[in-house]
């Protein structure tokens, strides 16, 4: 659906050159919901910016939907455009415009005729569910409100895409989650492919499919979320899973001393889908005689996949830690050794 093939951007001139992208390759599905998170600075509005070329790459190709955006003249990336729409943290809306003129817009820009506008924006009013406030102003509006003007704007000519730029880093935590709603809503509605850049792991893990990390202009890792997010490669992803970074210190003072004197063994045990809810764990230590202790723990879901990530000391004899911890990972689970 959407390909960029080593797409480099400078910003400035002389010895004053920004390199924003880095001969960066990138491939997004249709239909998924895809998710690039970095920390700022790192080149996410520049990359997400140069997929319908509101910001021109100084090299590579940027493809969307078999068509190559960069080789198009004036009146043809306008035309294809129509099929990418965007959304931004500050809604960019028009402030002397009404909610409905605002979300007409577009199709008035195309020359839609009037019956097809007010049919078209009726039906997406009724879709952000904002029919009450047809008629305000955008002052007038929360900015959750403002957020669903925009979306329903970018959706006006019926896009393949959906980009979102920061959409919900203006928002309280609450009307974050009911914009990301909305957009998974949308996703799974209408089989929109969304690309949304964030510096928040919540966003990532609420609706996203796969996730890349971008760091200094390169994509540094990517891949599934629950991957991702599991098993973060980089010290950057860890960075970005709350909590993570320090448990691993924590857990050193902790972990080592195991009660009168038996062994002990400090294990991370990575549980996903249904497996979550199993007493793998229980059951295995009361099998083979060994205690166990819980250091630290997660239960939650990404996107509609459960998970657990359970630090976990061992204690008993060396041989029976040594079963315990093949008996968890014959059944399936992820079982990484603390040292
Ligand atoms: P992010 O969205 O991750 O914060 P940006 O894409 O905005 O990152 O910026 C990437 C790099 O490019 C940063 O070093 C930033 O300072 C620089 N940059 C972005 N826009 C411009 C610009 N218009 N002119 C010069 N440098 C820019």
């Amino acid at each position: 659906m959407i390909q960029l093939k080593q797409l480099t951007k400078k910003y400035g001139k002389g010895d004053k050159i920004t390199d924003a992208l880095t001969s960066l390759d990138l491939s997004i599905k249709k239909g998924e919901i895809f998710g690039v998170i970095g920390h700022s600075g790192a080149g996410k509005s520049t990359l997400i910016r140069c997929m319908n070329l509101l910001e021109r790459p100084t090299s590579g190709e940027v493809w969307v939907n078999d068509v190559e955006l960069t080789a198009l003249n004036k009146q043809q990336l306008q035309h294809e455009r129509r099929n990418i729409g965007m959304i931004f943290q500050h809604f960019n809306l028009l402030s002397s415009a009404t909610v409905y003129d605002n979300i007409a817009f577009p199709l008035q820009l195309a020359h839609a005729n009037k019956e097809h506008i007010h049919a078209r924006v009726s039906e997406l009013l009724a879709l952000v569910d904002l029919e009450a406030h047809r008629d305000k102003y955008p002052s007038q509006l929360s900015g959750g409100q403002k957020q669903r003007v925009g979306i329903a704007r970018a959706l006006a000519s019926d896009p393949q895409v959906l980009l979102c730029d920061e959409a919900t880093s203006a928002l309280d935590p609450q009307t974050t989650d009911s914009i990301l709603k909305l957009l998974l809503d949308i996703n799974k509605r209408f089989n929109l492919t969304i690309v949304l850049i964030t510096h928040e792991m919540h966003v990532i893990q609420s609706i996203c499919d796969r996730v890349a990390v971008i760091h200094q202009g390169g994509i540094i890792e990517q891949g599934p979320v629950t991957e991702v997010f599991l098993k973060p490669q980089h010290a950057v992803t860890r960075d970005f899973i709350r909590g993570e970074a320090n448990v691993g210190d924590w857990i050193h003072t902790v972990g080592g001393n195991g009660t009168n004197g038996a062994f002990s063994q400090t294990v991370k045990i990575t549980f996903l889908g249904e497996q979550t809810y199993d007493a793998i764990l229980s059951r295995t230590a009361r099998e083979i005689g060994v205690d166990f202790a819980i250091l630290q723990g997660t239960i939650s879901t990404i996107k509609d996949t459960p998970y657990g990530q359970l630090f976990v000391r061992i204690e008993g004899e060396a041989d029976k830690i040594n079963a315990t911890i093949a008996e968890i990972a014959s059944k399936g689970l992820d079982v990484e050794v603390i040292d």
